[in-house]
């Protein structure tokens, strides 16, 4: 994956300020969740983007969802901007799931808060955030003052030992909580963008597998099981699609709430074979 950093101009203020722009991505595999897999895991900070005079969040600011300029005043918008408990970054793409509510875009919605729900998950691993220095919300995960007062303390150290206070200062502040509450928000939306006809994924069957993912992350083993036997009677669904639901009903079987891959899913099932 690369970045720029590019002059951009928010389109709804008109404030002209600096953004980081990917401008190409390579993606190896993917959790369960779709997210893809770890060597890009800390790139999510440039999946968003946020005017820092208006506070408009969408991923590209310099793109104007229609009556944006009414929605960041509203009530709801400007609390969830706020909230002490989300991490900043969560609460960005939060924002952006408020906007694309206000114009019935459920599927971008839910993605905005699947990826709010991976950064509170990032946290738990003490995953830095390190992109380049435009923007100091985007890059951690903690507040200004945690940070200060840890380079403070790790002063004269090297860059390793500061990467490591900062890392056990974002696992101290992870919130499983919060986590939760991005999946169930996700949740809500992927549903009513189904109803609506809306698409989330793009092949047979992923749907009901992110679907599946989501509740028994959440712990809700029993409407996982029913989403993941719904994905299973869908005709002509992709082998490793198969495979993602046939092991998500092992791992619900057995209670198992933790996050793995499409890979982790064929690897199971070979290894079951031989
Ligand atoms: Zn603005």
């Amino acid at each position: 994956m690369e970045a720029v950093s590019r002059e951009v101009k928010c389109a709804v203020c008109g404030y002209v300020h600096r953004q980081y722009v990917i401008t190409s991505m390579l993606t190896c595999g993917c959790y369960l969740d779709l997210r893809p897999v770890e060597q890009i895991k800390a790139l999510i900070s440039y999946e968003i983007q946020r005017c820092p005079k208006c506070h408009y969040c969408a991923l590209n600011v310099s793109e104007k969802v229609p009556n944006a300029e009414k929605v960041i005043k509203t009530k709801e918008y400007v609390e969830q901007f706020n909230c002490s408990k989300f991490p900043k970054l969560a609460n960005f793409f939060l924002c952006y799931s408020i906007i694309l509510k206000s114009v019935n875009d459920y599927a971008k919605a839910g993605w905005s808060c699947m990826r709010a729900a991976w950064v509170c998950e990032d946290m738990k691993e003490g995953v830095i955030y390190f992109p380049p220095k435009i923007d100091f919300d985007l890059m951690y995960t903690i507040g200004r003052e945690d940070f200060e007062r840890i380079r403070e303390q790790v002063a004269g150290e090297g860059f390793d030992e500061f990467c490591d206070a900062i890392g056990k200062e974002i696992k101290k502040n992870y919130n499983p909580e919060a986590e939760q509450e991005c999946r169930e928000r996700a949740f809500a939306f992927f549903m009513k963008a189904k109803k609506l006809g809306q698409r989330f994924a793009k092949r047979k069957g992923v749907e009901e597998e992110v679907l599946t993912d989501i509740l028994r992350r959440l712990g809700k083993f029993d409407k996982a099981l029913k989403m993941a036997q719904e994905g299973l009677r869908i005709k002509g669904i992709d082998r490793d699609v198969r495979l993602a639901l046939e092991f998500q009903i092992k791992l619900i079987k057995r209670k198992d709430t933790s996050c793995y891959t499409f890979d982790d899913a064929s690897k199971f099932f070979d290894e079951e074979k031989f």
